[in-house]
C-alpha cells in the first residue's frame, strides 16, 4: 500500500495511493459507487494505466454502527491520519448522547481548519440569478474556532450562572439584558487561527491565478473577535505577502497622502504584475453584493459561522447542495476529508435518481489537490458537456427545457462513456 506523504510543505503523492473513503449512509452507497467508477476511468485515461487509485473502505456511521457498535470506529481515524487523503459519503447524525456529529468529531481530530468550497456554474444548469457564468468563487471558511466551538450553557443551569456570576462581579459586565434567563455561547477567534486560515486562502489565489482576496466578517459589531480577524488578515497579507499582495488599506494610505490618481495608478500596476488585491466585506452587504455582483468576487476567507451561510447562499445560486463540492483540508499537515456537502438524502436513497455530482466534484478537487489534474480537468470537462445537453439527474433535470432525466447509474455510465 503506498501512502500520500508530505515533505517540506509539500504532498509527495506516489502512482498508487491507497486512498481511504467512508461510503456514508443514505445514498451514500449510490453517490460513492458512480463516483469511484468516473475517477477511476478519468484516472485511468489521464495517464494511460501509469496511476491508478487504490480505494480503501473504512467505516463510519451507521453502516458502522450496525457492524461494529461503533459510529466512528479509531481505525477510521487511524486510516485517515496515515494515508493524509480521504473521502466520504454524508453520515447519518447519531440521535442522543455520545458524538454530536460526526463530521465535527473528523475535523477536531484531524484539525482540518479549512473548509474549502468552490462555487462555479455549470452552462445549462438553472440558476435563480440572471447571469450566473459570473459566479466563480472559493470559499475558505475557518473549521475549527467561532462561536461553533460548541462553548455554551444552557439558561438556568449551574454553569450559565456561574458565567454570569463572573461577568458581572468579576469583568463588571451590565449589558445582559435577561441575566437570569439567557442562554451563554463563547465565540473563541485567535490571531494563530485567523492567520492559518487566510494564509491558506492568499496561497490559493497565487497559486490559481485568482485576482482578489475578501476577507468577509462583522467587525464593525464584533471588534475584537470578527474585527480582529480582518485586521489579522490585513497584517498577514502586508508582511508575510507583501510580494505578492496589494490591500485595500495600503490603497486608502497612497489616496490620501498622494491622492486618488495615485492609489489608481498602484493598484493597476500591482494587478499587472499578478499581485492579489485584499480587500474586506461585511458579512451582509457581501451576502446582498453577491446577488447583485457575483463578478466582484473571487476568494473569500471568512469565520465559520459566516462561513456556513455564505457557502449555501452560494451553492443555491449554481444548482444547490447536489453539485456543490467540499473539503476540509490542514494545509501544514496535509491532511485533508473531501466530502459529499448535502445529507444523506432518507427521502430518495435506494431509488437510483441521487445526484452523484456533490461527491463527485469533491473528489475531482481531490485530484487537484494531489496534483492529478489532467484527471481532474477531464472530468470537468465532461460534465460541462453533460450539463450543456440537458443530461442530468430528476434534481437538476425538473428545471431545464428539453432535458433528460438520467438515474444516479446512467448518469455515471454517460460521464465515464464521455470520459
Ligand atoms: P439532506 O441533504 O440529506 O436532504 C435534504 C433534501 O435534499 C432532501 O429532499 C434530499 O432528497 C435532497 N438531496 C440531498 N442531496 C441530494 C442529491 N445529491 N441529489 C438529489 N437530491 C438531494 O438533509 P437532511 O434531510 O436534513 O438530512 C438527512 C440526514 O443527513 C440527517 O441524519 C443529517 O444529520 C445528515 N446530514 C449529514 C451531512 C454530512 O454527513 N455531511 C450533512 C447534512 C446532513
Amino acid at each position: 500500500m503506498s501512502k500520500i506523504k508530505i515533505e517540506e510543505g509539500r504532498l509527495v503523492v506516489p502512482n498508487n495511493p491507497t486512498i481511504p473513503f467512508i461510503e456514508g449512509d443514505g445514498v451514500g452507497v449510490e453517490i460513492t459507487a458512480a463516483t469511484q467508477k468516473v475517477i477511476n476511468k478519468a484516472v485511468d485515461n489521464a495517464y494511460k494505466g501509469s496511476r491508478k487509485i487504490e480505494w480503501l473502505e473504512v467505516l463510519a456511521g451507521e453502516k458502522s454502527f450496525n457492524a461494529t457498535q461503533s459510529w466512528l470506529p479509531n481505525e477510521t481515524l487511524d486510516a485517515f491520519k496515515e494515508y493524509l487523503v480521504g473521502i466520504k459519503g454524508p453520515l447519518t447524525t447519531p440521535v442522543g448522547g455520545g458524538i454530536r456529529s460526526l463530521n465535527v468529531a473528523l475535523r477536531q481530530e484531524l484539525d482540518l481548519y479549512v473548509c474549502l468550497r468552490p462555487v462555479r456554474w455549470f452552462r445549462g444548469v438553472e440558476s435563480p440569478i440572471k447571469e450566473p457564468q459570473k459566479v466563480d468563487m472559493h470559499i475558505f471558511r475557518e473549521n475549527t474556532e467561532d462561536i461553533y466551538a460548541g462553548i455554551e450553557w444552557y439558561a438556568g443551569t449551574p454553569e450559565a450562572k456561574k458565567f454570569m456570576d463572573i461577568l458581572a462581579n468579576q469583568m463588571g459586565v451590565t449589558k445582559v439584558r435577561f441575566p437570569e434567563t439567557s442562554s451563554f455561547g463563547v465565540k473563541p477567534v485567535s490571531e494563530e487561527g485567523s492567520k492559518r486560515l487566510i494564509k491558506a486562502a492568499i496561497e490559493y489565489a497565487i497559486e490559481n491565478k485568482l485576482p482578489k482576496l475578501t476577507i468577509v466578517h462583522k467587525g464593525n459589531i464584533m471588534k475584537f473577535t470578527e474585527g480582529g480577524f480582518k485586521n489579522w488578515g490585513y497584517e498577514l497579507a502586508e508582511t508575510e505577502f507583501a510580494d505578492s499582495t496589494f490591500t485595500r488599506n495600503q490603497y486608502e494610505a497612497i489616496k490620501s497622502a498622494e491622492g486618488v490618481d495615485a492609489a489608481n495608478a498602484t493598484l493597476s500596476r500591482a494587478k499587472s504584475e499578478g499581485k492579489v488585491y485584499v480587500d474586506d466585506c461585511i458579512a451582509d452587504a457581501f451576502l446582498q453584493n453577491t446577488l447583485l455582483t457575483p463578478e466582484s468576487y473571487s476568494v473569500i476567507a471568512t469565520l465559520n459561522l459566516n462561513g456556513d451561510y455564505i457557502s449555501d447562499q452560494l451553492a443555491a445560486m449554481v444548482g444547490g447542495i447536489g453539485i456543490a463540492p467540499g473539503a476540509n483540508i490542514n494545509y501544514m499537515s496535509g491532511h485533508a476529508i473531501f466530502e459529499a456537502t448535502h445529507g444523506t438524502a432518507p427521502d430518495i436513497a435506494g431509488e437510483n435518481c441521487v445526484n452523484p455530482c456533490s461527491l463527485l466534484l469533491s473528489a475531482t478537487m481531490m485530484l487537484e489537490y494531489m496534483g492529478w489534474k489532467e484527471a481532474a480537468n477531464s472530468i470537468t470537462v465532461a460534465l460541462e458537456r453533460m450539463f450543456e445537453r440537458g443530461r442530468a439527474t430528476h434534481d437538476l433535470a425538473r428545471f431545464i427545457d428539453g432535458s433528460t432525466t438520467l438515474t444516479t447509474s446512467q448518469f455515471a455510465d454517460e460521464v465515464v462513456e464521455l470520459l
